[in-house]
């Protein structure tokens, strides 16, 4: 039976250290970081998001702002606004909640912030260094994923890693880290031909679809650690990942649950995101 990966557990952890770090940081530099979260519309899952984050900055003493947006907003109003924060000297970190309303080319808006303050590492400035292997803001949830896997304690170099999905803010990222620590690295996406006989090599299993259960006990090597990055909602209302954590228990050594694994990860990381973009930001502070 595998032993639960407690994404909350660790992210406590982590906001801890960040709490620590911002009353250093402040009593070096004379303020506090500050991260400026935009929601435009009324998306429930993303409000639920956003409603975290801004809990999560309040737990560990930085400063945050929530700036929400009508869903009428134009795309010019948007690119403005973010242009405004891109030269607010008090404004370190800027993140746009996604998805956007279908007026509104998102594109134009990751491209729009400003390299040093995009929180979420998705400026193609940042995913080219992380691609380089240079010193870069690393996407939250990919940086929640490594964290859990680090905190198992195994080490990552030499085993065989397979990331199903290969979006640009998971699984490509994922990939890309994994690689960085020496594992054999293996994408799986909606086009490979036998998942199972792919899933079935991995020491470490990371799913990143948004297919409710995809992953099943039988497509799991015994002993592999699995990390279920999906959150899906289920018809009466729950949340699920892509793993089916019943069968995948019983042939894992670690797994994530869904809730309370990835999802608290990827808020606790955005927090050290924002110490990231400060500490680039301010003289002296790297
Ligand atoms: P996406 O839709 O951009 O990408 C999904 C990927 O899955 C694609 O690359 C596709 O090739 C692959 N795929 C689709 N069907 C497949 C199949 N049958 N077999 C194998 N691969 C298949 O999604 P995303 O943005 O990467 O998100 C993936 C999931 O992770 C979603 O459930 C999303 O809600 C969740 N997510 C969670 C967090 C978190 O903080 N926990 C953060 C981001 C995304």
């Amino acid at each position: 039976m595998a032993k639960i990966l407690d994404g909350k557990a660790l992210s406590a952890v982590v906001k801890d250290e960040v709490r620590s770090e911002v009353v250093e940081l402040e009593a070096k530099y004379g303020r506090k970081p500050c991260l400026c979260v935009i929601i435009v519309g009324e998306n429930p899952a993303s409000q639920v998001y956003v409603r975290n984050k801004v809990k999560a900055a309040a737990y560990t003493g930085m400063e945050s702002r929530l700036i929400e947006l009508p869903s009428s907003v134009s795309e010019e109003t948007l690119l403005g606004k973010i242009a405004e924060l891109n030269s607010d000297p008090s404004v370190d970190a800027i993140l746009v909640q996604l998805p956007l309303p279908k007026h509104i080319d998102e594109e134009k808006v990751i491209y729009a912030v400003a390299p040093e303050k995009d929180v979420d590492g998705f400026h193609p400035s940042n995913v080219s260094l992380l691609w380089l292997g240079k010193e870069c803001i690393v996407p939250c949830t990919p940086a929640g994923v490594m964290r859990l896997i680090d905190s198992t304690g195994v080490d990552i170099c030499g085993k065989t890693a397979v990331v199903v999905g290969r979006s640009n803010i998971v699984g490509k990222p994922v990939a890309k880290l994994l690689l960085d620590r020496n594992a054999t690295v293996v994408i799986a996406h909606s086009r490979t031909a036998d998942l199972g006989a792919v899933t079935r090599q991995a020491d470490i299993l990371v799913a990143a679809v948004g297919k409710p259960g995809l992953i099943k006990g039988e497509m799991v090597r015994p002993g592999a650690i699995v990390i279920d990055v999906g959150i899906n909602r289920t018809e009466d209302g729950k949340l699920c990942g892509d793993v089916d954590f019943a069968s995948c228990s019983e042939k894992a050594s670690w797994i994530t649950p869904v809730p309370g694994g990835v999802g608290p990860m990827t808020i606790a990381m955005l927090m050290k995101n924002t110490i990231r973009c400060f500490k680039s930001r301010v003289p002296g502070a790297r």
